[in-house]
């Protein structure tokens, strides 16, 4: 037992170790870890070390929630898969009209501020479609007035 690593303070993806919380029924540290999104949880060094726990299980949410804009077009990138870096931010796997495959972190393409691989000029297309359409639900809105 007094071998258990000590965790508390560590960072796991989204969750924060605050206190030991005892052993589970198999003998493992298990730790209170708080997620970022309020929720406390219990989780043993097994599963935070090696098994890659990180969240509560909201972040599962979050990816889902990615995984919508997945086939979409921005501009001239059309998004083809969701992925996620060590902060846990969403990244677009975008494949761009020109035929290049780029991997853009998603809040700039969904504020408009990325629309191509970089083939594509300030001014070019943006000033006809205005950047500031392509918010968060903004493409629907465009798409709307389109028709
Ligand atoms: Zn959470
Ligand atoms: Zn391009």
């Amino acid at each position: 037992m007094g071998a258990a690593a000590n965790l508390i303070g560590q960072s796991f993806g989204l969750l924060f170790v605050l206190c030991r919380k005892g052993s589970s029924e198999r003998g493992a540290a298990l730790w209170l870890c708080r997620c970022a999104c309020g929720k406390e949880i219990d989780a043993t060094t097994g599963t935070l070390r090696f098994f890659g726990k990180d969240s509560c299980g909201c972040d599962s949410e979050r990816r889902q929630k990615a995984k919508v804009y997945v086939g979409r077009t921005f501009g001239r990138l059309t998004i083809e898969s969701v992925e996620f870096d060590e902060r846990k931010r969403a990244r677009f796997i975008c494949r761009c009209s020109c035929g290049v495959r780029k991997t853009i972190r998603a809040s700039r393409v969904l504020a408009g501020s990325v629309l191509s691989c970089g083939c594509l000029r300030r001014g070019d297309l943006i000033g006809n479609l205005g950047a500031r359409t392509w918010g968060v639900g903004g493409e629907d809105q465009l798409l709307v007035e389109q028709r």
